[in-house]
């Protein structure tokens, strides 16, 4: 799933303070999951803003609502009414349902309520962390099934470099060595052969840098 958190609230307030009528729109999505932008957290941040509004003299109003996914048409659709009577819509979706929202809404000021951080997994109660940075081009067969470009701090594709120390990585003692992990995974499957190849540099068109990408599938088109 996608994982996000909310921005800090005096950042949210300075984007939305000289509106008159603001829409903040949960999602259903992974967002209500990862618990950063559900209708719960609508609910709670439009009454925090509120709150602050008054406190300091400005006088925005803020309604809540949640739809089930911000990422998908007939969702949007079904909100265009109730869009036109606010000046803008602070959504929680993650960024891919901030970017459909202004793209589905030309004439509505649109702005980010939380800051996305990619795809990832929950680790425990309250805890998510990310796992694959969608390079477009999965090589989990060839590393035991951890990512080196998500897990590695230098996204290397042959590692570790010299920085490993006792199982952590370079950059911090708190963040475990990713090629550390693949070599013990490896290891405890018998697949050690795997780090006999040199792996070729990756190709990094099939990522954002060959721009926008897109999927399609036939079969599901109307
Ligand atoms: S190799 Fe690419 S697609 Fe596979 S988990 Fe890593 S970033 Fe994601
Ligand atoms: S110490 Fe390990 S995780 Fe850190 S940059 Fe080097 S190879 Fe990557």
């Amino acid at each position: 799933m996608i994982i996000a958190e909310q921005k800090p609230i005096p950042e949210i307030a300075a984007q939305v303070r000289q509106c008159q009528k603001v829409l903040v729109l949960g999602c259903g999505g992974c967002v209500t999951v990862c618990q950063a932008g559900g209708e719960k957290e609508a609910e709670i941040l439009a009454s925090a803003l509120r709150l602050m509004g008054a406190r300091e003299g400005w006088d925005t109003a803020f309604d809540s609502m949640a739809i089930t996914r911000q990422c998908d048409p007939e969702y949007l659709d079904g909100i265009a009414r109730k869009v036109t009577e606010y000046d803008a819509i602070l959504s929680l979706g993650c960024g891919v349902g901030v970017n459909y929202l202004a793209e589905h809404f030309p004439r509505t000021w649109v702005v980010p309520g939380l800051n996305t951080k990619g795809a990832g997994a929950t680790l425990e109660a309250g805890v998510w962390e990310e796992r694959c940075l969608a390079c477009g081009d999965c090589i989990l067969h060839l590393t035991g099934g951890i990512c080196p470009l998500t897990r590695c701090s230098k996204s290397l594709l042959n590692g570790p470099c010299g920085g490993s120390q006792a199982g952590k990585c370079e950059i911090s003692p708190d963040v475990a060595c990713g090629w550390q992990l693949i070599y013990d995974r490896l290891r405890q499957l018998d697949r050690l052969d795997l780090l006999l190849e040199i792996r070729d540099p990756k190709d990094w068109s099939r990522t954002h840098d060959g721009g926008l990408r897109r999927v399609v599938k036939e079969e599901a088109r109307l």
